[in-house]
C-alpha cells in the first residue's frame, strides 16, 4: 500500500528504511524537519 495524503501533507520517504510514511499528528508541529518513520529509524 503506498503511504496517502494525510491531512493535506504528502507521504515522505524514511531515509534509514525507505519506506514511505504518512503524516503524524505528533509531527504536526515539525514535520518539515522530519526524516525518519520512528524513532528506531531515527537512530540512537
Ligand atoms: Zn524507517
Amino acid at each position: 500500500m503506498r503511504a496517502k495524503v494525510k491531512n493535506g501533507f504528502q507521504p515522505k520517504v524514511c531515509h534509514t528504511c525507505n519506506l514511505e510514511f504518512e503524516w503524524r499528528k505528533k509531527w504536526a508541529k515539525n514535520w518539515e524537519n522530519v526524516k525518519y518513520c520512528s524513532k528506531r529509524c531515527g537512530g540512537k
